[in-house]
């Protein structure tokens, strides 16, 4: 069998320089060698599964010593090597994120003590680098890409934990394409039935939906034209399996209320021109009602951004286009990755990434705050996998929290004086009680009064580990309080 081609990396990293290729091709050298006579179990070579997971990292644009430390990923755990040896050769950064992977473990499964366990190793990986967490995603992918090859009782549980873990950290750090491809790749070995039965819809569905979306492209094209709207590209894009499939059960299992299996993708050059498109499209075509979002205005919490709309085709059909600038499509992609790319850490930090390293931040926080190691667990799952809203404060500043989170919560998200002298909310210009649950979207003002105090009542109208944290905090001093005042009565 032929090795790898490197070449294939080179390919994957735009402006690739030599010294680059020489770093790179060092880290395929020496991985190979140290896997050398190891085999995969589909039979192929050990190194084609870390040539594999460098590819991938590569192709999320990750930077040159994230690709070479996929290379040299299992080096540690697998083979002879040692720290010493890998820091001599490369560097101490690559040791970091090499022993990162180490650490977050194999694929060994015990049931839910250990989903809980390697969701804890996780955290710690991604407040150390959150580079380390990215190679593992890339790891994993190649893994469950593979999976039929391992045994099958196997299959089903390294699926299950694929779609829920890694597929939802991939989503949480705005990496949607890792995440689809995550999730596909497990979704035949996780829900076998399911997937079988979706193929079947897909098939039957598809054809006539394509034929609409021809249509409505070409229209679109000269639409643009004759409007004088320099489109980058508009092409259609299928749905992620899994994520149709989970769409699907939301729409009790009925295929013709959904309208985005395929949509069409309109990538322009700026924000202006994105709004522009849209007019153009609600001139040339009636829109569904309620189905327009703008996630550019209000971007969704992992930070994606795009303007949706849906039409009428005119001829029967209904079809999704979607608008966004190259930027938004490349972070929409890539997510947290999109800024790795040959970027300094600190330097050049966008709006998004800001925003992704303030949910790290939130970890690091939140970490110190609960001494307590499966406290802390036991929140940081409410918290992540919580699907978030966002609210606005009167000044347009955005808060986000878990769903079902109450204006309790967003009291304290916004600060602890403020929570524990709430007394009430108002929520788009009414007055609400405080324990009122909010909605996306809402705008919401606390009312503060200092005689106000949280109330033990408290604790079962809040989500957020924040929000407890500080009602118990100044439930317990309150009551020592009120035994002390007792004394000796
Ligand atoms: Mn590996």
């Amino acid at each position: 069998m032929s090795d790898p081609n490197i070449e294939e990396i080179f390919a994957l990293i735009p402006k690739v320089t030599n010294g680059e290729k020489d770093l790179l091709q060092g880290a395929y050298n020496f991985a190979k060698k140290a896997h050398e006579g190891q085999l995969r179990n589909s039979g192929e070579p050990y190194f084609t599964h870390v040539f594999q997971t460098a590819k991938t990292l590569a192709s999320l644009g990750m930077d040159i010593k994230t690709v070479m430390a996929g290379f040299l990923h299992d080096t540690l755990e697998d083979t002879e090597t040692t720290e010493e040896e890998l820091e001599k050769e490369f560097s101490s950064e690559i040791v970091t994120l090499v022993n990162g992977v180490t650490k977050l473990g194999k694929l060994k499964y015990r049931g839910a003590e250990r989903h809980l366990e390697s969701l804890r190793k996780f955290f710690l990986a991604i407040t150390e680098d959150i580079r380390i967490l990215i190679i593992k995603l890339a790891d994993r992918l190649h893994n469950i890409q593979t999976l039929e090859y391992v045994k099958p009782e196997k299959q089903m549980r390294i699926a299950l934990e694929t779609i829920e873990i890694h597929a939802r950290l991939a989503d949480r750090i705005g990496m949607g394409k890792l995440k689809g491809d995550l999730e596909d790749a497990a979704f035949p070995y996780a829900y076998p039935k399911e997937y079988a039965d979706l193929e079947k819809i897909i098939k039957e569905k598809s054809q006539s939906n394509k034929n609409d979306l021809d249509e409505v492209s070409a229209l679109l094209h000269k639409e643009l034209e004759a409007q004088k709207v320099k489109v980058l590209k508009i092409d259609q894009r299928e749905k992620h399996k899994y994520s149709l499939w989970c769409k699907l059960k939301a729409y009790d299992m009925d295929i013709n209320k959904i309208h985005d299996i395929i949509a069409l993708r309109v990538i322009v050059k700026s924000v202006e021109d994105c709004y522009r498109v849209l007019g153009i499209v609600h001139g040339a075509w009636r829109p569904l009602p309620g189905r327009i979002k703008d996630y550019i205005a209000i971007p969704k919490p992992n930070g994606y951004r795009s303007l949706h709309t849906t039409i009428f085709t005119g001829n029967g059909g209904i079809v999704e286009i979607q608008i966004r600038t190259a930027e938004m499509h490349e972070e929409a992609a890539y997510g947290i990755a999109a800024h790795f790319v040959y970027k300094e850490h600190g330097k050049n930090k966008d709006q998004s990434e800001k925003k992704n390293m303030e949910w790290v931040e939130q970890l690091k926080e939140l970490q110190k705050v609960i001494g307590e190691p499966e406290k802390f667990m036991e929140h940081l799952k409410m918290d992540l996998f919580k699907d978030r809203i966002f609210i606005l404060t009167p000044k347009g500043d955005v808060i986000d929290l878990p769903e079902d989170s109450s204006a309790i919560d967003f009291a304290y998200a916004i600060h602890s004086d403020i929570g524990d002298h709430a007394q009430n909310a108002t929520i788009n210009g009414k007055m609400m009680p405080l324990i009122t649950k909010l909605k996306n979207n809402d705008i919401v003002t606390i009312q503060v009064n200092k005689n106000a105090h949280p109330s033990s009542k408290w604790l079962d109208y809040t989500k957020t580990t924040m929000a407890k944290k500080h009602i118990n905090v100044y439930l317990r001093a309150n009551s020592l309080l009120a035994k002390f005042l007792s004394f000796g009565k």
